[in-house]
């Protein structure tokens, strides 16, 4: 495939959840792997939802992902295209003025479905004549705009559902142009794709109908065969089984952030819930590149669950590698000879990655000494074993054989009284790496009960 151009059109009237993270996520491995371009576009047409916070929002979130646009377009800045636009459908009769009510339409929808019928717009407004349409606009209406479709079946070969069609005769004639002259989202969308020469729109299922309005409209603006190639996956549902939607709580990409998931682990997710892969943990986005597949996705509708990304959130800092945290491990003032061995000490241990504040704490601060009624001689004694520096990671090792063949303690008996009295804690990373980091002037005082 020759470089690919996709898009991810976000409306923005509300922050992201991990369902639209899973879209632009779709798109954006769907590039770097063929080597093609990520377009971010704002479908912010309706000025009265659309916020620039929430566009904003929307770029600190995909940041926060590591999905990097190669451009940002927002279509309320590309009015002049879309009239453009409507102008050659007018000109090829394919866009009509409607004078309708919503009410007018609710009642005939209403009728039709009484009578059994598919409520379907009846283009009552074709048959208008001239002097109709004068007469209504003397009446203050205003019209809104009709794009007339070709009553054939539409076809196209879908990338994740294969073979697809839609018979355009069971959709109503869509409206492009409100009465107060703004662009709903179909012609923007379409006159966008052609303009910057997308060439795969990969999105959610619940865009399959409009698929059959865009690919006569693709071909009514460009000619036969104008469309770019069409990719819908299936979605995702809350664990309630609801859909996750912009306005709802369930979800949020910022909502995850603050909660300590790992960006890695919500991209991996991303992919991987709703597909044949087992969810497992991706240690950079590359890796996920290299896996990437659509054709691992399943049809149907997969559960979100908050649970599972939060183990997969963990998984993914078990693995990390020093190189990839270093920068964060410094906001943290981890920093220096000792912050490699800090962090492979201590990431097995985390369950989100500010746990190393507290791990730090253990190695560097000062913590309380934990009472261990009637352990203090033994405690005492494993002091007085303790090892000249330099520490190393035999040091451990070469202590603890000191102290049990001074006090013939052995097993748990042996270790956890000492893990105790090191760190404060029952359970924890490998003592053999903690305790070079915890050094010998710690490591005494506490196993004499000071706070140090
Ligand atoms: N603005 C639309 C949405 O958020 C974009 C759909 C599309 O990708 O064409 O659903």
């Amino acid at each position: 495939m020759s470089h690919p151009i996709v898009r991810f059109a976000p409306s923005p009237t509300g922050a992201i959840h991990v369902g639209n993270a899973r879209t632009a996520l779709l798109n954006y491995l769907f590039a770097k792997k063929h080597h093609g371009e990520f377009i971010l576009r704002f479908d912010d047409t309706d000025a009265e939802r659309s916020k620039e916070e929430y566009a904003l929002a929307i770029e600190v979130d995909l940041a926060w992902l590591g999905v990097v646009p190669d451009l940002i377009l927002r279509q309320s800045r590309r009015v002049a295209l879309y009239d453009a636009a409507a102008a050659k459908l007018r000109a090829a009769n394919r866009l009509y003025p409607c004078y309708e009510t919503a009410e007018e339409l609710e009642r005939r929808r209403r009728l039709q479905l009484a009578r059994g019928r598919p409520p379907v717009y009846d283009r009552a407004a074709l048959a208008l004549t001239p002097q109709d349409r004068a007469k209504l606009e003397a009446e203050g209406r205003r019209p809104h705009w009709r794009f007339l479709l070709e009553r054939r079946t539409v076809r196209w070969s879908d990338l994740i559902r294969g073979d697809s069609h839609i018979e355009a005769a069971s959709l109503s004639d869509p409206v492009l142009i409100r009465a107060d002259g703004a662009y709903l989202y179909t012609l923007p969308s379409t006159v966008d794709d052609l303009d910057r020469r997308v060439t795969h729109v990969i999105r959610g299922e619940d865009h399959v109908a409009n698929t059959a309005v865009q690919i006569e409209l693709f071909e009514a603006l460009a000619g036969e065969g104008a469309a770019p190639v069409f990719g819908h996956h299936n979605l995702l549902s809350s664990a309630s089984g609801e859909g996750l939607s912009k306005r709802g709580g369930a979800g949020k990409v910022g909502a995850l952030r603050d909660a300590g998931i790992e960006s890695l682990a919500v991209a991996a997710a991303a992919v991987q819930i709703g597909s044949s892969v087992a969810l497992h943990p991706a240690f950079s986005l590359k890796q996920l590149v290299g896996e990437f597949d659509l054709a691992t996705l399943s049809r149907s509708q997969t559960r979100f669950d908050p649970d599972e990304l939060a183990t997969l959130s963990a998984r993914t800092l078990h693995g990390l590698d020093f190189e990839s945290v270093r920068d964060r491990l410094a906001v943290h003032d981890v920093v220096g000879a000792k912050a490699e061995p800090f962090w492979l000490a201590v990431r097995g241990n985390l369950e989100t990655f500010l746990d190393v504040v507290d791990w730090r704490r253990v190695v560097e601060g000062e913590i309380e000494p934990a009472p261990q009624p009637g352990e203090e001689a033994f405690l005492q004694e494993a002091a007085q074993a303790l090892p000249e520096e330099p520490f190393d990671e035999r040091t451990w090792g070469e202590w603890t054989g000191q102290v049990r063949a001074r006090t013939g303690r052995r097993g748990r008996a042996l270790f956890h009284p000492l893990r105790v009295a090191l760190t404060g804690r029952d359970t924890g990373p490998e003592l053999a790496a903690l305790l070079p980091l915890i050094g010998r002037l710690k490591a005494s005082a506490r196993l004499r009960g000071r706070a140090a």
